[in-house]
């Protein structure tokens, strides 16, 4: 059974999701206040429909809470974002992700249930910092405050070295969970695989243990 999303809020981020979504086959309703932006993705998604999601007797009618995945993209009118959010909560919605537009908008959304909440200019600007400190970090992902995956490129110095000669656990209190190598993919690489210069390696630890990696190692 394909799974059923809506999508709350066409704005940049709510379009791009909707548009995301029905690209890969999803069935999503596309819900906004704004009528101009619903006929906007009436070709797009299975649904487009004018409303005001703040209302709860809307919502009830567009039978929210029989969609596996609620996507509430109201930014601007923090009110408007939190109303909807607690009440598709407590319409029993299973899943309920939200946009936050800053940290005490996020700390609310969590505090009435929202399972999951993005914060995608902040993220994306810590992302790019990431990038531009180190020509050898392309891309990373924060795990906790502390925790993250990147992407780095081995440098020549590390080329030609096996996982295990490098010792990267012991040394530098990361691990490798895969290894990009053109178009090739290699998940969990084994003790002794070679690493080549220009290999992208996906590493997983601590940020300060990612850090020293990065200053030292590559
Ligand atoms: P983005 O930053 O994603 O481009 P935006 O700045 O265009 O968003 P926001 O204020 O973040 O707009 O809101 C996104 C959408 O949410 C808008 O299209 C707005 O009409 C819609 N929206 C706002 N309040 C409600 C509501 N109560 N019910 C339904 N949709 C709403």
């Amino acid at each position: 059974m394909k799974k059923e999303f809506a999508v709350i809020g066409l704005g940049r981020f709510g379009g791009s999701i909707c548009n995301e979504l029905a690209e890969q086959g999803m069935q999503v309703m596309a819900i906004d206040i704004n009528e101009e932006r619903v006929n906007k993705f009436a070709a797009v998604a299975s649904h487009a429909v004018c409303a005001d999601t703040t209302d709860e007797k809307v919502l009830k009618s567009l039978g929210i809470r029989n969609f596996d995945h609620v996507i509430v993209a109201i930014g601007d009118d923090i009110q408007a974002s939190i109303l909807t959010t607690l009440m598709l909560k407590e319409l029993g919605v299973k899943k309920v992700s939200a946009k936050a537009q800053n940290d005490y908008h996020e700390k609310v959304l969590r505090k009435i249930g929202a399972d999951h909440v993005v914060h995608p200019e902040r993220d994306m600007g810590k992302r790019i910092a990431h990038n531009m400190v180190s020509n050898n970090v392309l891309d990373y992902l924060e795990l906790s405050d502390e925790h993250s995956i990147a992407e780095v490129v081995a440098s020549e110095k590390l080329g030609g070295n096996s996982i295990i000669d490098l010792n990267i656990r012991a040394r530098h209190g990361i691990n490798i969970v895969a290894i990009k190598r053109g178009n090739d993919i290699l998940v969990s690489p084994q003790a002794d695989e070679l690493i080549r210069a220009g290999d992208i390696l996906i590493v997983i630890g601590a940020d300060s243990d990612i850090n020293r990696f990065e200053r030292k190692a590559l």
